[in-house]
């Protein structure tokens, strides 16, 4: 009896049964527009051998007009074709299913060409579409149709139909963006016309006997959005029109509400799905923040959903399905849901990979084979870049010892874990600790390790990390001061004013460590939801209470300061600094740039601003909190150096300027790959 009757349980659509409940949502990775198709084959293919029920690929623009940049990758010409074929073709010959969605931005299209229901800007890009006429409806109508009729023929088991985050025909729906009085506009009737009418064009080109998915926005998060009851009556017309699965869409690109964060509950939208099951007669996924199978299962055994779309969560680990159904859930890599290397990789315009696992899309690029030579690897620190190099090192056949002078691995991935609103990096170092029995790596920790202690090793890895950047600021010796590592440790007290000096990655850390008290908003859905105003849509429309965001009060006052006179956060990551800021702001942080810092006394941090050390002033508080940013810890590599011992030094040991579990993690795997 498998631990995930809903999760395995077939799912028949008549013409078609699917094998399970697990969906692999669509997700923009850059691949296609790399232009190796055979490397975007082998990404589908690695997920369609590890039994994943259905996949949907990235958007892929209907037309010019509608790509979500310029030179989107889409369905239009013979050699197109070709391509889409090597997919469609190593996915049947994986034993998978694939649809290809069809993503028509509208207003979100980057670029000058941009069209929609009405000329309104998105608050989120610089170019105003162009309004769409008559004839302009119908051109946009016919590409969508013309783009499900050449996947049909490209091999694809079915089309997703975008329909949902803000994109074009989520902006026909909704008075927000859409101001005509035609047939095309003014009443709910004619504002759903465009969606419903798509549906049922694709479906009279497609057949009856092709997956049509509809991606509805089931809360739109943004003001003037659409009420449930307008969702349910969409849902029921596309029904009719010839979808065969709904899929949810939750809230718009603008929405100022985090969707898809860390720091989002685990599957905080499920219950939003789940009020539109029994009112359509079709099979309807529930997606967002959902990455382990017990809380899928969870989702589906309590009635939210018939089944499950997981994206981010692929990426990690291509083999989540086979491993949930044989047994082996410990073994999942988890997605951390912090989107370094996916989507903050998409909108820099780089391939998208995974921060937990550098393979994803470079699965043809960074292969991982059995050693030629076995050999006798020590690995230095069991932080995240030792840890990667010795599992990735024992998997292809190496014996590994893995010391740590701390009595746990994980490194500063333990400092992540205490931060409220980075509750997943838990479940990481947990994952780590499970690989390394796994893989039969010995451990040694709680000890430190010297040069000599090395010499029988036929290779070292050191992986020692970093130490705190020394600030040099008057007074830092002083009682009232602390480093990070006190406090994300929970080695002293903290006073209930506090300057934190630093507003890198770790200073915001500290400072949502100092704000909350208690239960972390991110593991109690209905804080959550009052701290950033999500309502039920039935009620309000949107979903956005009226009263708006509530955030409990700040458990501590706190001042954030940096030298650099530019926008505290600027530097966090592309999809999460805005939320980082937002969250300090509703705590009421405040946050002060371009500062030199003059000393620290009794009565607080003395500042002043500017080259010409102007306007001084003194932050009042009972603790400074040193976040200054960090230096290699080098000290175990310069000894085996000075002995003539060869050795790899990773990680933040290598270069701790921007370091971050990303690059620790790239790092280790892509060395030990190679020994
Ligand atoms: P960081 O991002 O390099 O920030 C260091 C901070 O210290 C900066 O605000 C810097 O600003 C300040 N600073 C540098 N030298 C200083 C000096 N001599 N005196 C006083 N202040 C000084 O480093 P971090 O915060 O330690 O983070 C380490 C890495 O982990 C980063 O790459 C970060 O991206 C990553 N991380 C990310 C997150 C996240 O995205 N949420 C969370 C944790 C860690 P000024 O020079 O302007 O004063
Ligand atoms: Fe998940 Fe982060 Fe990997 Fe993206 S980079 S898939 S969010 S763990």
């Amino acid at each position: 009896m498998t631990q995930y009757p809903h999760l395995l349980a077939p799912l028949d659509l008549g013409f078609t049964t699917l094998k399970n409940r697990v969906l692999m949502g669509s997700m923009h990775t850059n691949l296609e527009e790399a232009g190796d198709w055979d490397r975007v084959a082998e990404f589908y293919a690695a997920r369609a051998r590890a039994d994943v029920a259905l996949m949907v690929t990235g958007g892929m623009a209907p037309n010019r007009e509608g790509g979500v940049f310029p030179g989107a990758a889409g369905l239009f010409s013979d050699r197109d074709m070709a391509h889409h074929r090597m997919v469609t073709d190593r996915v049947h010959g994986s034993g998978g299913k694939i649809a290809m969605q069809i993503l028509h931005a509208g207003r979100y299209a980057y670029g000058p060409e941009c069209v929609s229901a009405s000329a309104v800007k998105s608050p989120i890009s610089p170019f105003a579409p162009k309004a769409l006429d008559e004839a302009g409806i119908e051109k946009q109508i016919a590409d969508i149709v013309t783009a499900a009729a050449r996947a049909r023929e490209a091999g694809y088991d079915g089309v997703e139909i975008m329909g949902s985050e803000g994109y074009f025909l989520n902006q026909f729906l909704v008075t927000r963006t859409n101001r005509r009085d035609d047939r095309w506009g003014g009443s709910y009737e004619n504002r759903m016309r465009l969606p419903v009418e798509v549906v049922a064009r694709v479906r009279e080109a497609v057949g009856p006997d092709f997956i049509l998915i509809y991606r509805i926005s089931m809360i739109d998060l943004v003001p003037d959005g659409s009420t449930h009851a307008e969702v349910v009556q969409l849902a029921q017309a596309v029904e009719t029109a010839g979808a065969n699965i709904l899929n949810t869409g939750i809230g718009w690109h603008e929405a100022r509400v985090p969707t898809i964060a860390t720091s989002v509950p685990r599957a905080a939208f499920a219950w939003v799905t789940q009020k539109l099951m029994g009112k359509v007669g079709i099979p309807i996924i529930t997606s967002n923040r959902i990455n382990t199978p017990d809380v899928a299962e969870q989702v589906l055994a309590d009635g939210c959903a018939d089944m499950v779309s997981m994206a981010r969560p692929f990426l990690a680990d291509p083999e989540f399905v086979r491993k949930a159904a044989t047994g082996r859930t410990a073994q999942i890599a988890p997605c951390i849901a912090c989107n370094q290397a996916c989507l903050d990789h998409t909108f820099s315009g780089k391939v998208s990979s995974c921060l937990v696992n550098p393979r994803a899309c470079f699965e043809t690029e960074l292969v991982v084979t059995p050693a030629e030579t076995v050999k006798s690897v020590a690995v230095v620190g069991a932080g995240p870049a030792g840890l990667s190099a010795a599992l990735t090192a024992a998997e292809r056949g190496h014996r590994v010892t893995l010391f740590d002078r701390a009595e746990q691995i994980g490194g500063q991935l333990n400092m992540a874990k205490v931060v409220p609103g980075k509750e997943e990096f838990r479940g990481l170092v947990k994952w780590y600790k499970t690989m390394v029995a796994e893989r039969g790596i010995a451990l040694r920790l709680g000890a430190e390790v010297t040069a000599t202690d090395l010499d029988d090793f036929d290779e070292v890895i050191v992986a020692t990390g970093v130490l705190p950047r020394d600030p040099v600021i008057a007074g830092q010796d002083g009682p009232n001061v602390l480093s990070y590592i006190d406090v994300l440790r929970g080695k002293r007290p903290v006073g209930r004013h506090v300057a934190v000096v630093g507003a890198g990655g770790i200073g915001f850390d500290v400072c949502e460590f100092l704000v909350h008290e208690g239960e972390s908003p991110t593991e109690n859905l209905p804080d959550w939801m009052r701290e950033w105003g999500v309502s039920d849509p039935a009620t309000t429309r949107s979903g956005l209470a009226p009263e708006g965001p509530q955030p409990g009060a700040p458990a501590r006052a706190v001042t954030l300061l940096q030298r650099k006179d530019e926008k505290p956060g600027k530097r966090l990551g592309k999809s999460t600094g805005w939320i980082h800021r937002a969250a300090l702001q509703m705590k009421q942080v405040r946050m002060i740039a371009g500062v030199n810092y003059e000393a620290i006394a009794p009565d607080g941090l003395h500042i002043s601003y500017g080259a010409a050390r102007e306007r001084p002033e003194i932050i009042t508080c009972d603790t400074v909190v040193l976040c200054a940013g960090q230096v290699p810890e080098r000290s175990l590599a310069d000894a085996l150096m000075a002995r003539g011992r060869k050795c790899h030094v990773i990680g933040g040991a290598d270069v701790a300027a921007e370091l971050d579990a990303k690059r620790a993690i790239d790092q280790g795997t892509r060395l030990a790959a190679t020994l």
